[in-house]
């Protein structure tokens, strides 16, 4: 569905007020995404907010400004817009947010914008590597039958796979993204957004107060995951055997588990060279006294260099070890097919079985009649996955962790060109555990434009392009908080995945925690300005202590709530939780949804609560477990 040409109207002026320097046809580029939005009900409700902000009615109520925007002089305008961005009513502020990350993401994410930032693209073209997986390809409506049919082929669904077709079962992986390798890595932002990206990259929960990352081609998040390889950690392990009462967490079986994957994907120490951004947190940790640590990362041979840091977008040596080459290219030399551009629907349940799925490959109607379905199309989809299927338990969908993460960044006095380098190489647990198991971890995160475009405050369009125009100067100290209280998937009524999270009360003291922590390692790194990703305008030159804690006062007073601070996932949980009844949880110890035969759920979704390290190596642990339950039966 595309724009009404009225709010198409009121579209360009927004656009030229929040970006003034834009391209002619920011405003059309940005209309191409709305359209392409997954869920009918956010594109009805972004039409019908640019139209009511062409009300005079509206405009003189919330901003004092008897006149349409359109209509309004350039100054009126950004006013009006900072209204709607510092409004303490959270649907102005949602609004704002959807317009403003639309916007400054689409403009910055454009190689001439970058450039004048300082920002340099893509270091060269991708190289020309073959493609040693042969996709089945669906030129017609189809009916496949086989062993096992594994939806997802990310961590858990591609370590299935390759357990399952190494045991001797005919399995056929389903993904919804593309096939892409190193050939495919353009490293332009935009693209692989748009490529490799959920939904682009613009998925959000339903009130945009977290930006949700996850990764939809061949091989997931694996493929353009930072690499980060923590075992489960042994306080999460117990809490999981003895509270969720699944004592085969704390066995050596899920002991061994971790090791083999950790084997194939050829985890080490080696790699963790700092880049810019690492030197700064490792320079304020230190002068802090507090912990660091080397990454364990899933790489081999990585150059840790300047590429490095574009490796969010894949890794074009092949050094990251993602599941489409080690899992997936195990599965598809041991016979597993792999069909792409693959959505699936519904799993087809008769009588309490499963026994296949049903799948849109393009105009194409795909069936697959199978002994076992295993979901494990990650912990946002696979829950809407078999809520369209007919699964009613009633955790299914619930306790959704989603690790919330922010960062205080700051602008240094030297260049920090904090996108480039290791993507991650050193980590604190100095928090860790300010509670029972519960706490936050600092890590750093590559910074290209579109994350500086969303972390930059929009008060004004002078202030915002300020904060772009000093990228290469920026640091931060990434915030990555174990969440105690989840949030809730549940489908709209076209089936679409709706994610439903509010940071509690209990997280928010963490953050505000960790918040403070990170400024004190910014300023004994040498900060010159530190600031917040608000929605407010918030920073401070270091100076005496008094200084910060006028800043934090100022900070609480911009507010926690939604779109007043920006939270970000990179880590889905827990929304089909492991467990021992089918009340509290969706599947039991062996993978087994409560109630249904043959169908099965192995990935992020089926941990009982937030892993409270980078999820990935646990995913494939557990997986490497289940395709040995399943492999048995
Ligand atoms: C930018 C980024 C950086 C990260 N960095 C790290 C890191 O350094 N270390 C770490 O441990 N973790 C990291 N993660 C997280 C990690 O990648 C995920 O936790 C992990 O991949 C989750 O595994 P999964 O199997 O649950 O889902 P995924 O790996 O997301 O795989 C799910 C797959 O299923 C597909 N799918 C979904 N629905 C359907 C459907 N209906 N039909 C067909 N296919 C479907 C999706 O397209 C996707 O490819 C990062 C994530 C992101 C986004």
């Amino acid at each position: 569905m595309s724009l009404s040409p009225a709010a198409r109207n009121v579209l360009r002026s927004v656009a030229a007020t929040l970006v003034p320097d834009g391209a002619a046809d920011l405003d059309e580029q940005v209309a191409r995404k709305i359209a392409s939005l997954p869920r009918a009900a956010d594109r009805a409700e972004l039409d019908l907010l640019l139209r009511l902000l062409d009300s005079r009615a509206v405009n003189l109520l919330f901003s004092g400004l008897a006149l349409p925007f359109t209509q309004m002089s350039a100054d009126q305008r950004e006013q009006c817009m900072r209204g709607w961005a510092t409004s303490r009513v959270p649907q102005r502020r949602k609004a704002f947010q959807a317009l403003k990350r639309l916007t400054t993401v689409t403009h910055y994410t454009t190689p001439g914008a970058a450039r004048a930032i300082g920002y340099p693209g893509p270091l060269g073209p991708p190289p020309a590597t073959p493609k040693p997986i042969r996709p089945v390809p669906i030129t017609a409506d189809t009916t496949l039958s086989c062993d096992v049919v594994v939806v997802g082929s990310g961590a858990g669904g591609g370590v299935v796979a390759a357990g399952l077709a190494a045991a001797g079962k005919d399995v056929i992986v389903l993904e919804k993204g593309g096939y892409r390798n190193e050939a495919d890595f353009t490293h332009q932002e935009g693209d692989a957004l748009e490529t490799m990206y959920d939904a682009g990259g613009v998925l959000a929960t339903s009130d945009l107060g977290l930006v949700v990352l996850q990764g939809a081609t061949l091989g997931g998040g694996t493929v353009i995951n930072y690499t980060t390889s923590f075992p489960t950690p042994e306080t999460v392990r117990r809490e999981w055997a003895r509270k969720h009462d699944l004592p085969h967490f704390e066995s050596v079986e899920y002991t061994r588990a971790l090791e083999a994957v950790a084997r194939r994907l050829g985890v080490n120490t080696d790699h963790a060279k700092p880049s810019g951004r690492d030197q700064v947190l490792i320079r304020g940790l230190e002068q802090m006294k507090w912990h660091h640590g080397l990454l364990p990362r899933d790489v081999r041979g990585c150059p840790q260099d300047e590429e490095c840091g574009y490796c969010g977008m894949g890794c074009r040596r092949g050094a990251k070890q993602s599941t489409l080459i080690t899992y997936l290219k195990d599965a598809a030399q041991r016979g597993a097919r792999i069909v792409v551009n693959c959505d699936v629907r519904r799993v087809v349940i008769e009588r309490g079985a499963a026994t296949g799925i049903e799948a849109r490959v393009g105009p194409h109607a795909l069936s697959v009649r199978a002994k076992a379905v295993v979901v494990a199309g990650g912990s946002v989809h696979s829950p809407a996955l078999l809520l369209r299927s007919g699964v009613t338990l009633p955790a299914l969908g619930r306790h959704l962790a989603l690790h919330p993460a922010t960062a205080v960044l700051a602008d240094m006095e030297r260049d920090v060109r904090p996108w480039t380098g290791t993507v991650q190489a050193h980590y604190s647990d100095e928090f860790a555990d300010l509670d029972s198991g519960y706490g936050f971890k600092f890590e750093t995160a590559p910074v290209h434009p579109s994350l500086q475009a969303l972390a930059a405050p929009w008060e004004s369009a002078a202030g915002h392009r300020a904060r772009m125009a000093r990228l290469p100067q920026t640091a931060l100290v990434g915030i990555l908080l174990r969440d105690r209280f989840g949030g809730r998937v549940r489908v709209d009524r076209e089936g679409v995945a709706v994610v439903d999270y509010r940071l509690s009360r209990y997280d928010r003291v963490h953050l505000r925690r960790a918040i403070t922590a990170a400024a004190e390692v910014l300023e004994a790194a040498g900060a010159r300005d530190i600031w917040l990703p608000l929605a407010r305008d918030v920073s401070y030159r270091p100076g005496a202590k008094e200084v910060r804690q006028e800043w934090l006062r100022q900070v609480d007073a911009a507010g926690w709530g939604p779109n007043q601070i920006l939270l970000v996932t990179f880590h889905q949980m827990a929304s089909c939780r492991m467990g021992a009844t089918a009340r509290t949880s969706v599947v039991d110890a062996e993978h087994r949804v409560w109630g249904i035969r043959g169908l099965y759920v192995a990935d992020a979704s089926v941990f009982p609560s937030a892993s409270g390290v980078n999820p990935m190596l646990t995913v494939m642990a557990i997986a490497h477990r289940a395709a040995g339950i399943i492999a048995g039966r």
